[in-house]
This record gives structure tokens, sequence and C-alpha cells, in this order.
């Protein structure tokens, strides 16, 4: 039997620790608070991303479990698929990726490009569920298949976000912590884009365990507010019971904005389209149009808005997805991302 409160196993699979960067032409662009950046876009696994922390975790139980296949699942376009498939590929384990039309409206690209392009060529097999089924059940059923075939599945939910998958950020507020004290710099609050929110719940548990106050918004990329602080409260307050028993989430923890979503979830807003343009040409990074561009807007709107007017320095939580900009390019046109007369001059 797995002791909850034992070490959990761990494959090397990240990169560890992803830089922690100022963002000065950004900052100057918005005139608010100094804004930082931490880079898990640069993960080493599969392009990068934030799923790397959260599989160096999980693979590693489907290993000590001794499975021969992992299974998960995700939108057309998911991240979290892309890289498990790259770790599976890694470990040499298969992995069936199933994949639902969540996202309607879309082009070819979407349909076939970016990201499922990259999990077929680390060599996973893909299946696409028919419109309206639900990613658990789904997993479920196949892993039940692939049981009676005599198979040894893993089975991760989407996102990655189990307690495993989320214990996996906690720790990586100790990576944090130790580049602030080397840096010399303290935030006032960490923004991150969440979804299946196990990174938001990760960070929040780790926080907490290390008895930090900073707080942390989680821009929602589909669900309200209403919706997802109770499911982040309770994957946080489990996630705690793992790795620091008797250590209580506070009261006011969870701070979930869901003002940025547009038309839901995968769908284009011209906030993520200007964010992603701005941060790109200020700082020569590349955001995501499902999450992190998201996130990114939502930033900038609260710095314009006077939200974060009594802030010093913010840091922002990359979670990657570039490779979904290739999904999308006929909304990254260049009619669209013609420089502005807002930005500042080259430095
Ligand atoms: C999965 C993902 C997220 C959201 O992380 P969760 O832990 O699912 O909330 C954010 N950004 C990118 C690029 C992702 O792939």
């Amino acid at each position: 039997m797995p002791n909850a409160r034992a070490e959990m196993s761990r494959i090397r699979l990240a990169g560890l620790p992803t830089p922690l960067e100022p963002m000065p032409r950004l900052t100057a662009a918005t005139g608010g608070p100094e804004l930082w950046i931490k880079r898990d876009d640069c993960t080493v696994l599969g392009g990068g991303g934030n799923k790397a922390r959260k599989l160096e975790y999980l693979m590693a139980d489907a290993i000590d479990q001794g499975a021969d296949i992992v299974l998960t699942a995700g939108a057309k376009q998911s991240n979290h698929a892309r890289q498990t498939a790259a770790a599976a590929a890694k470990l040499g384990i298969d992995c069936r990726l199933l994949l639902a039309d969540s996202v309607d409206g879309r082009g070819e690209a979407y349909a076939q490009g970016g990201n499922i392009m990259l999990s077929r060529l680390f060599g996973a097999e893909v299946e696409f569920l028919a419109k309206g089924t639900g990613l658990a059940d789904a997993l479920d059923a196949h892993a039940e298949a692939l049981r009676a075939a005599g198979r040894r599945p893993y089975v991760i939910p989407a996102g990655g976000s189990s307690v495993v998958g989320a214990a996996a950020y906690a720790d990586a507020i100790p990576e944090l912590f130790a580049q602030m004290s080397d840096l010399g710099v303290t935030f006032d609050r960490i923004v991150v884009a969440t979804g299946s929110f196990g990174t938001h719940a990760g960070l929040l548990a780790g926080l907490a365990k290390m008895g930090s106050s900073i707080p942390v918004t989680g821009v929602s990329v589909g669900r309200s507010r209403e919706v997802l602080t109770p499911l982040v409260t309770a994957l946080a307050e489990e996630t705690l019971e793992r790795i620091a028993p008797g250590v209580r989430l506070a009261e006011d923890a969870v701070d979930v904005d869901d003002g940025f979503v547009g038309a839901g979830y995968g769908q284009p807003t011209p906030e993520m389209l200007e964010a992603v343009r701005l941060v790109a040409q200020t700082e020569g990074i590349l955001l995501d149009p499902v999450y992190s561009g998201k996130a990114m807007a939502a930033l900038l709107a609260r710095i314009a808005d006077g939200t974060f007017a009594a802030l010093s320095r913010i840091l922002f939580w990359h979670t990657g997805g570039s490779q979904g900009l290739f999904a999308y390019d006929e909304i990254f046109s260049f009619a669209n991302l013609e420089r502005t007369a807002a930005d500042p001059q080259p430095a």
C-alpha cells in the first residue's frame, strides 16, 4: 500500500530550476509595478511547459506501479498531452492520448497542427473523443479495456492535476524562494493561468507550507470564479495534507480572476492577442493563446484598472504553451500584429 506521507518518487525531466527574470521593457510599457517572470515555459522536456514538473512525479509513480502505457486526456491542443507524450518517449513507455473536440469554430491547424502534430511526433497514439464525452469517463473506460487486454495502464487525469501533480508544483516554491534570495527580490503577488488548477493549488500549498503570505491570482481560462474557487481550495488542502500535514490554507488564499475567459476555453480574445504581441515585442518571450496569453491579459488589465496599484513587484508565472500559437495561426496574422505607437522605444 502506498503510504500517503511517504516521500514521493521522482524522475528528473524538467531541467530545474527554471529561470527567474525581470521584464524591464514590459514594465516600462505598462507604467505599473515591476514585472518579473518565472520561466516554466523553459522546462526542458518536449518543448517545455508547466506539465514537466508534474510529470516528474507522475511518471515516477507510473513506473513504480509497473505501468507499460500511460493514458491521459485533454483538449485537442493540450500542452499536457504533448508533454506526456514526450515523457513517455523518453522513458520508453507507450502513450495514448484521448483528445476532446471541446473548442468550436477553429480551423485545420487547430484540428491537426500545433500540439497534436508534436504529440504524434513523440510517438503517442492519438484518439479523438466524440463531442460531449467526459474526459474522466473516457479515461476510465480506456484503462479498463487496456487492462482486459493484458496491459498495465497508468491514468494521468487531464492536466496532470492529481494531488501528485499539485505536490510537484508545491516544490516549485522552495526553488523560487532560493532564487529570490540569490537575486535579493521579493514579490507582492504571483499571477498564473489556471485550468485544471493543479498548478494554482500546488503553488498555494507550497506557499502555505513555507509560511509565506505572497498572494496568488489564478486567472481562469474557462470556469467561473464560483465554480473554480472551491475546487482549487479542496485540491490545495488535499495537497497540504500530503506534503505538510497539519498546515492549513489561509481562509481567503484562493483568488480566481475569471474576467478574461472571453467566449470560452480556447476561444481567442482581443486582449489575449494584444498581451501575446506586447510580451513578444517587449521581452522576446512567447506566450500562448489559451493560457498564458489570457493570464497576461488579466495582469495588464489589472495594472491598468488600478487593482494592483499598491504593489511594487509582481511575478508572472509563465506556464508555457507557445506550441499552441501554430494552431491559431489565422489570428496571429501580420495585420493583427503590427507594432503600436504606444510601445516603448528600444533601450
Ligand atoms: C495546462 C496549462 C496551464 C494550466 O495549468 P493547470 O495546472 O492545468 O491549471 C497553463 N498554461 C499552459 C500553457 C498549460 O499547458
